[in-house]
């Protein structure tokens, strides 16, 4: 699915202001927000303003909106001082996945070393 909002999504929700959120970067396609329970000293979602329910619903013609993702996620990674030792960008997909918020996000995570392959 891939529209505009989706009534009762958190996350549309947060983009639109709905409910409170600690914004680290915000722009006409890409919103990135602190993690409500970090699991690691830096642990920031970034997701798209719009819709779309997981990467499962990704397109080609997503290519821009990928590019903006991680090009923010770059920028926020050496602004948040994590980029010299390397970190984390994932994203979950559906249950077995660990996915609980169907709007499609990338966890930025550093500060700490973590494993491989994850639990
Ligand atoms: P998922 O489990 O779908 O991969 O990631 C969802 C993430 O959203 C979790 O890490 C969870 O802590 C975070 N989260 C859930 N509700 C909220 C909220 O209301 N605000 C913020 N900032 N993060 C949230
Ligand atoms: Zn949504």
């Amino acid at each position: 699915m891939s529209l505009d909002r989706v009534a009762d999504c958190l996350f549309c929700r947060i983009v639109a202001g709905e409910i409170p959120s600690t914004k680290v970067h915000e722009d006409d396609v890409v919103l990135a927000i602190r993690d409500i329970a970090p699991r690691a000293p830096t642990h920031i979602l970034l997701m798209p303003r719009r819709h779309v329910a997981s990467a499962a619903d990704l397109t080609p013609g997503d290519g821009d909106l990928l590019g903006r993702i991680f090009g923010t996620a770059a920028d926020i990674a050496r602004s948040e001082g994590i980029a010299g030792p390397g970190y984390r960008v994932v994203t979950n997909v559906g249950a077995w996945g660990g996915q609980t918020v169907d709007h499609l996000h990338f966890h930025l995570m550093g500060g700490r070393a973590f494993e491989w392959p994850p639990g």
